[in-house]
């Protein structure tokens, strides 16, 4: 049974670039005929301005984006992620750090260490063997193949679209944060937890996305989970080339013709429509798809925002 999902974090209205998430996802559980849910990722509370995540859900429903099931809200499933962290530190996985950003990257610095990637420091495994007497702030995993951290993990994964990806997480991620120092859950852990539990076998999300998966797939190996399938979409580009996303102050869907917002998602995906209504846009979509990404998607050059307005 194919389950799939669409899992915004509502730190802003959906835009041109998380519709075609959503549209992709939606229409690959359709066309294989599975189930399709809606998950509210509120782990990062401070950053969910209120009200957004109902925004979020009439935006999809005025695009005739409708679950199967009522949707999830993380900020509720705090209990379940304690429970995996639990799994990770008593395989000796999961360890304590007591280390500020400051630190990290001064260590990182005066080991004359890459100090960053994607905005965000690799571990330089200062607490790796132990927080020598002071409190641990945050948790990490253990991004090596051996608990003694002598062996890099490299880990290979299959996207429908992208084809074969390697990633040597030990290098490229390093131990990565399964609680954060200010309590929150950091997205790599919660997600890994609720696709699992909602049984999801299929995951289609936005290609910026792609670079988590080793660090997902890890968790799940850890944890006892399955693997689901992946395929990660093409992006939406502003008119500068780099993505559009919520930080970079895309603007929010305007969905006075949600018919024309469909259509110009499903074009980012490489389909064709015309239908004038929302439902015949997302019947002609779901043709399209079934025809051409039974399987695989072809990679498609992503589209320029400016094609959108
Ligand atoms: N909540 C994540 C986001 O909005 C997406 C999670 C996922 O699809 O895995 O970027």
């Amino acid at each position: 049974m194919y389950i799939g999902r669409f899992a915004p974090s509502p730190t802003g209205p959906l835009h041109a670039g998380s519709l075609v998430a959503a549209l992709a996802s939606w229409l690959d559980a359709r066309a294989h005929g599975g189930r399709w849910l809606i998950r509210i990722e509120d782990v990062d509370g401070p950053r969910c301005p209120p009200g957004i995540d109902r925004l979020i859900l009439d935006q999809l429903a005025q695009c005739g984006l409708h679950p199967d099931e009522p949707p999830l809200w993380q900020s509720a499933r705090s209990a379940l992620y304690e429970q995996a962290l639990r799994t990770l530190q008593l395989g000796g996985w999961a360890y304590g750090c007591a280390c500020s950003r400051k630190q990290i990257a001064e260590a990182l610095l005066a080991q004359g260490l890459q100090t960053e990637r994607h905005g965000e420091l690799v571990y330089p495994g200062t607490c790796r063997t132990g927080l020598h007497g002071q409190a641990a702030r945050a948790w990490r995993l253990r991004s090596t193949a051996d608990l003694a951290g002598t062996e890099d993990l490299t880990l290979n994964w299959l996207d429908r679209r992208l084809g074969s990806q390697t990633q040597n997480l030990s290098k490229e991620v390093g131990d990565f944060v399964l609680k954060r120092a200010d309590g929150l859950w950091p997205y790599q852990l919660a997600v890994v937890v609720d696709d699992a539990a909602q049984g999801v076998t299929d995951i289609v999300r936005g290609a910026d996305l792609a670079d988590n998966t080793p660090r997902q797939i890890r968790l799940q190996q850890l944890l006892g989970l399955p693997t689901p399938r992946y395929l990660h979409t093409p992006l939406v580009l502003g008119a500068d080339g780099s993505k559009l996303s919520k930080q970079n102050g895309a603007a929010a869907l305007e969905l006075g013709d949600a018919a024309l917002a469909l259509r110009l998602a499903a074009s980012v995906l490489g389909l064709q429509v015309t239908g004038g209504t929302v439902a015949e846009v997302l019947a002609q979509a779901l043709e399209r798809w079934q025809a051409s990404f039974g399987g695989m998607m072809p990679a498609t050059a992503a589209a320029k925002s400016s094609s959108l307005s």
